[in-house]
């Protein structure tokens, strides 16, 4: 009989945020996050024989299921991020044994900050911990998004699990979706005497779902109409071929909002001061706003009243129809930015909105003791 000790330990996945390229990923461009100081902690121990058992610290109970044979459908509500990472490395050919893991987390949940993303890739990169698996991170981040789409039956794009799994402290994840390269791009607001505002916004989600099966439609009509495989590939130039007005407006915010995380990518690669980029975090948000229509009152009011408190860019951040709006402030103005954003949700007697500033963190790993 062995005396050894079950394998066990602590692994971690943070939350993202995007700092430019909304619903381009879908359309085989460009996008760019990074990973947040927010984290989802999961303690895993191996476990012999019987059934897996994991628990939440945010959820009431424990949910039971055998990790060796769990499918699609057995297991629902939260515990399916966790039951369908274990289903989804099973069935990229790892060995999964039963795992009891217990999850606690201070990412917000369903404020647009990925707290799904940092549960899976949490789950993930502790099942590799515990069977002895190196981390390749775009392997897991593709076993934690199968796990979303598969298995929850969500039908994101794979932009949040490549930022869990890649982000690194002052690093921007510059993601190519057509292929999942990731490119790290230096992007560390303090050290140049800013501080990028997290805002989020509190907004009644409505529609979300809906709206956004629309606006892939919309783009893949675009590129019919264009006749490239993705809007990826149409340039400013090709808008004007697209007859239909409104598929034109969804079409070139793709077109320009790619352009524009290029543009990013090469100014902050290149050493500019990050100041350089507030212009083209407005022109996100107004494209998204007037051509994707895809923001809400709460967004364009934060974004116009930290424009109005002295932001040198803001834009809403994430899928749209609520979620969070990012703001870029001198340190000295982080205060006063703040405090109009406050102002203006009083004014209309909104709930006030959380704010936090969101400084480009350590991806997922085991948790440093
Ligand atoms: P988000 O934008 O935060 O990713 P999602 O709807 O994609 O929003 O995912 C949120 C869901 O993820 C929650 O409803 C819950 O099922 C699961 N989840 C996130 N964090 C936790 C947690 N700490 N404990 C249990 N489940 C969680
Ligand atoms: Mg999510």
């Amino acid at each position: 009989m062995s005396t050894e000790a079950a394998p066990s330990g602590v692994w971690f996945a943070p939350g993202r945020v995007n700092l430019i390229g909304e619903h381009t990923d879908y359309n085989e461009g460009f996008v760019l996050p990074f990973a947040l100081p927010h984290r989802a902690v999961v303690t895993a121990s191996a476990v012999s024989g019987g059934s897996s058992r994991v628990r939440s610290a945010q959820q009431d109970g424990v949910v039971e299921f055998r990790a060796a044979t769990v499918a699609p459908g057995e297991v629902t509500g939260w515990a399916a991020y966790l039951a369908g990472t274990c289903w989804a490395f099973r069935e990229a050919g790892f060995p999964v044994g039963e795992v009891d893991l217990r999850l606690d987390s201070d990412v917000p949940v369903g404020a647009g900050l990925s707290s799904s993303a940092a549960v899976e890739c949490a789950v993930g990169v502790a099942l590799a911990g515990l069977a002895g698996v190196p981390v390749d991170p775009t392997g897991l981040a593709r076993i934690a998004r199968r796990a979303e789409n598969a298995f929850v039956g969500a039908p994101t794009g794979g932009m949040d699990q490549m930022a869990s799994m890649h982000g690194r402290p002052g690093r921007l994840v510059f993601l190519d979706t057509r292929d999942d390269t990731v490119e790290l791009v230096p992007f560390d607001p303090p050290a140049h005497g800013l501080e990028l505002l997290v805002i989020d916004s509190r907004a009644p989600h409505a529609h979300a779902d809906g709206e956004y099966g629309a606006r892939r439609a919309d783009c893949e009509a675009a590129a019919a109409a264009l006749g490239v495989p993705a809007l990826r590939d149409a340039r400013p130039a090709d808008l004007p071929r697209i007859a239909d007005e409104r598929i034109r407006r969804r079409a070139r915010h793709v077109v320009t909002e790619n352009e524009r995380v290029l543009q990013v990518v090469a100014l902050l690669s290149g050493g500019a001061d990050p100041r350089e980029i507030g212009p083209l975090l407005d022109a996100s948000h107004a494209s998204m706003r007037d051509d994707f229509e895809i923001t809400v009152p709460h967004v364009d009011v934060a974004v116009a009243a930290a424009r109005a408190g002295g932001a040198v860019g803001a834009r809403m951040t994430g899928g749209g129809f609520g979620g969070c709006v990012i703001a870029l402030c001198d340190t000295g103005r982080v205060g006063a930015v703040t405090a109009a954003v406050r102002a203006a949700y009083a004014e209309r007697g909104w709930p006030a909105p959380v704010v936090f500033p969101g400084r480009p963190s350590e991806g997922a790993g085991p948790l440093p003791g």
